[in-house]
C-alpha cells in the first residue's frame, strides 16, 4: 500500500475479515472499482476487463490464513450443528499457515477459488454459490489457454446449476431462473452435451412471454440456432460423396465445438 505524504491512490487496498469460522482477523486485498472497466461479456457472461493487468475476479475468496477456512460475500453466517467440528477437523487441522491477503497471481486466485469450493462443499453452501465459484474457476483457466481444465471446471459449474435449478436455492440471489437455465445450456453447449443445451436453451425461449430479461432469451436463441446451423452442417458432411467418411466417422461426429464468443 502506497498512502503516503503524497494520497497517491493504487488500485488496490486491503480490507480487514473477520473469519466465519475461528473468528479471527486477516486481511484481504480488494480492488478499487473506479480501476475496473468491463469491455464487454463472453457468452458465458466472463468479464472482458479494459485492463487486463488487474483482474477482480482473483480477489473473491477471503482465505482465513489462520485456519484455512475460505469463503466469500455470499456464504451464510449459518452453520449448522456439528459443521465447525467438521471444518476443524477437515480443514483447519490439515492447514498449512499462509496468506493470500496481497496481490494475487492467476495462478493464486485458481487455489483461492479451489479452497473456496471445498471448504464451501464441506458447509454444504447452496448450489449456486458453489456453480459460481466453479465458473469464476474456469474462466481463470481459459485466462491461462489451460483448456482441459476450463472444461473440468465448465463441467462443475453445469452440474452445480442443474443442483441449483431442481433444489430451487438460487432463488432470493442475484440470479434469476432464466439465467440459470441459460447458463445451464450454455456450459453444456461448451463441454459439447449438445442435447442438454438444447433441451435448456428450450426452456429459456419457453420463457420469453415471461422473463424480466428479454436479452438473455435473444442469446438463448442465438445459440440454439448455432447448434442447428452446426447440425445440419455436420449432417450435410455425411453425404457428401468427396468425402471418405466410414462407419467410424459417423460414430466420431464432433459435437460442435465450443468457442469463445
Ligand atoms: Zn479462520
Amino acid at each position: 500500500m502506497k498512502r503516503g505524504f503524497f494520497m497517491e491512490i493504487t488500485p488496490y487496498y486491503q480490507k480487514s475479515i473477520e473469519c466465519l469460522h475461528c473468528k479471527k482477523q486477516f486481511k484481504t486485498t480488494k480492488v478499487r472499482s473506479k480501476f475496473v472497466k468491463v469491455d464487454s461479456y463472453t457468452s458465458d457472461f466472463q468479464p472482458i476487463y479494459q485492463n487486463k493487468e488487474i483482474n477482480p475476479l482473483l480477489y473473491n475468496i477471503f482465505v482465513c490464513n489462520h485456519c484455512g477456512f475460505s469463503f466469500t460475500e455470499e456464504f451464510s453466517k449459518y452453520f449448522a450443528p456439528g459443521m465447525n467440528d467438521e471444518i476443524q477437523k477437515k480443514i483447519a487441522n490439515k492447514w498449512v499457515p499462509r496468506s493470500y491477503g496481497n496481490e494475487r497471481s492467476i495462478d493464486d486466485g485458481i487455489n483461492t477459488y479451489k479452497l473456496g469450493i471445498f471448504c464451501g462443499t464441506i458447509k454444504k453452501e447452496k448450489s449456486i454459490n458453489i456453480a459460481g465459484l466453479a465458473l469464476r474457476t474456469a474462466w481463470l483457466y481459459r485466462l491461462q489457454q489451460k483448456h482441459a481444465d476450463e472444461r473440468r471446471f465448465i463441467g462443475i459449474a453445469r452440474d452445480r446449476y442443474a443442483d441449483s435449478y431442481s433444489s430451487g436455492d438460487f432463488s432470493g440471489t442475484q440470479m434469476s431462473e432464466t439465467r440459470v437455465l441459460y447458463l445451464i445450456a450454455e456450459l453444456s453447449r461448451r463441454i459439447g452435451d449438445v442435447e442438454y443445451a438444447i433441451r435448456y436453451f428450450s426452456k429459456v425461449i419457453e420463457k420469453q412471454s415471461t422473463s424480466l430479461e428479454p436479452k438473455i432469451v435473444e442469446m438463448a436463441k442465438d445459440r440454439w440456432q448455432e447448434i442447428r446451423d452446426n447440425k445440419n452442417k455436420s449432417a450435410s458432411a455425411y453425404l457428401c460423396p468427396d468425402r471418405q467418411m466410414g462407419r467410424e466417422g459417423i460414430l466420431s461426429t464432433p459435437h460442435p465445438v465450443a468457442t469463445d464468443a
